[in-house]
């Protein structure tokens, strides 16, 4: 199975991901867990160049760097295992190029489908865990988080993220079965109960 975990900084869904690894472990469940960008050594160094405050990619530019480092992590790392049986635990995936780079971006969102069926062959999750918080809420605890760090809320307005989180919002209504909405209010081992009752009902 291939789960990916979404939402807007803050929202929890690394932690998430970590609990529910955790989880699998206990199950006996073979798993590998990975992140987006990045994944891989190489996708990793594109990440840095994607996430490099010094640069500012114009929204092609980023698009495509993106869909370059999901196509290493994909043929490399995520192929692979699900045909080894393993479960990939993927930080982010597809619906974040949507709500980043097309939501917030402006490319639009045949663009990336187009870019994402070049990339990736077409790979979707099995799942898509949704996560989503109060925006206000989720961009205190990112900001009190991020302090010096990698992230990009710092050169980003908070329209940039708001348009984000709509996006998540308006992607969980799609009605698609591969794709849940997760409250991500309360404890984490609140959330993680949500997510394990949908996967192990
Ligand atoms: O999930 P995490 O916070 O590690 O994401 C790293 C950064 O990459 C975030 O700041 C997010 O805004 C950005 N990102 C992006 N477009 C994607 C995936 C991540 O802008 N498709």
């Amino acid at each position: 199975k291939f789960i990916a975990f979404e939402g807007g900084e803050g929202t929890g869904k690394s932690t998430q991901l970590h609990l529910l690894a955790q989880t699998l472990t206990e199950r006996g469940i073979d798993h590998v867990v990975t992140r987006e960008p990045g994944g891989t050594k190489d996708a990793e160094a594109l990440r840095e160049l994607l996430l490099d405050p010094a640069k500012s990619w114009g929204a092609r530019a980023e698009a495509l760097l993106f869909a370059a480092a999901r196509a290493d992590h994909v043929d490399r790392l995520i192929r692979p295992a699900l045909a080894h049986g393993q479960w990939i635990l993927c930080d982010r995936y597809l619906a974040s190029s949507r709500a980043y780079q097309g939501a917030a971006g402006g490319i639009s969102q045949a663009d990336l489908t187009m870019l994402h069926q070049f990339g990736s062959e077409g790979l979707l999750p099995d799942m898509t865990f949704v996560l989503q918080l109060d925006p206000d809420v989720a961009l205190a605890r990112a900001a009190a988080r991020d302090v010096g760090g990698n992230d990009r809320i710092g050169g980003r307005h908070k329209i940039y993220h708001a348009q984000v989180n709509d996006f998540f919002q308006s992607f969980v209504q799609a009605d698609d079965p591969a794709v849940a909405a997760i409250a991500a209010h309360g404890s984490p081992q609140d959330v993680h109960r949500r997510i394990v009752s949908i996967l192990f009902p």
